[in-house]
């Protein structure tokens, strides 16, 4: 097996606080690990009392209602249009899904998808054909001259709510094309590359047959994505993580691959947020374009955002994952795959 799942362990030995009736030595266990293709580390470390409390969103969604500029009879109004090359109309539609330039871009080509016209969705309203609306217009933009240069990444992006970073309560995704895509995508595609130059083999095929054969994190296959959960996950209750075999880009997906990403998704959110998880950031992951046979393959990363405190509203980014670039992780992935995995097979009949 080339492929490596590195795993130390250090134990903390501390004495009980003094009203412990037995005073005896305590020992805790925390599990050190690297991300199979990058190396990057990260950790699986006790939370003392930790249990996920669902957020009570109503009061954002109450007063973010109002003024909200993709409400639908707002969003025409006051949102920029794109010039006439990539969308005569000035947006691009695809049922209820609208997708304009964003206000405040991240680089040339920057846009806002908003998922449809109701200004809140809980993460149990969103439905396959939400997503599959939303990914056909983010494909129609992409795939717009001028858009993707050669070796850019077409990339798309969700932050779910304020506490997953949203600036808006009105869902929408992100979709932008740059040829700096951030040191995370940077990293995994030079490794996928130097992967494939060391062994001859593809690290992303690789990956799918070690974890369907070892299991603990493999959730299943359908005919166009396979579900697992990542080895060191960036979310401190672990990620879910969707991979496109063959394939690179979002451009390149059939309406079938995305209604199955889509109906694969929506289950997805519907089980976390029975779990309290009612925030998240989403990420695909392209190879950049121009490639005829990437050694990156499409993946997405669903990471659930929680409150560790929800009491005195505590964020989940603590200095270890902002500071210290070292994600810690409460709930394992594997722990984490064994709750989706009844769920998910019965909603995408996986093998
Ligand atoms: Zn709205």
């Amino acid at each position: 097996m080339s492929i490596r799942f590195s795993r130390q362990w250090r134990t903390a030995t501390y004495l009980p606080p003094l009203g412990e009736v037995s005073q005896r030595p305590v020992r805790m266990r925390v599990e050190l690990r690297r991300d199979p293709l990058t190396g990057r580390s990260g950790r699986l470390a006790h939370f003392q009392g930790f249990r996920l409390r669902r957020a009570d969103l109503s009061a954002e969604v109450a007063s973010s209602r109002q003024h909200c500029p993709f409400c639908p009879e707002r969003v025409l109004l006051v949102t920029p249009r794109l010039g006439p090359e990539v969308a005569a109309s000035g947006r691009i539609v695809e049922q209820d899904a609208v997708l304009f330039p964003n206000l405040s871009p991240y680089d040339r080509r920057s846009a806002v998808i908003t998922l449809s016209g109701a200004h809140f969705l809980a993460p149990e309203d969103i439905r396959p054909h939400h997503l599959v609306n939303a990914l056909l217009a983010a494909q129609r933009y992409l795939t717009a001259p001028g858009v993707v240069r050669r070796a850019d990444f077409g990339l798309v992006t969700w932050n779910y709510m304020p506490l997953a970073g949203a600036t808006q309560v009105h869902p929408h995704l992100q979709v932008i094309a740059t040829d700096r895509p951030g040191t995370l995508l940077e990293e995994e595609f030079r490794a996928s590359r130097n992967y494939r130059r060391r062994t001859g083999r593809l690290f992303w095929e690789e990956l799918l047959e070690t974890e369907r054969q070892l299991g603990e994190r493999w959730i299943g296959a359908g005919r166009h994505t396979s579900w697992l959960t990542p080895f060191v996950s960036r979310s401190v209750v672990s990620d879910l993580l969707v991979v496109f075999p063959g394939q690179g880009s979002l451009s390149g997906l059939t309406q079938a691959a995305l209604e199955e990403f889509a109906e694969g998704l929506s289950a997805a959110l519907q089980l976390l947020a029975e779990d309290g998880v009612v925030s998240f950031n989403l990420a695909i992951y392209p190879a950049p374009s121009g490639q005829v046979d990437p050694p990156l393959w499409l993946h997405a990363r669903l990471s659930p955002r929680i409150h560790f405190n929800p009491q005195i509203g505590g964020s989940d980014a603590t200095v270890w994952q902002h500071l210290l670039d070292e994600p810690f992780m409460v709930r394992s992935p594997e722990r984490l795959a064994e709750l989706l995995r009844p769920g998910l097979r019965a909603a995408l009949t996986l093998a």
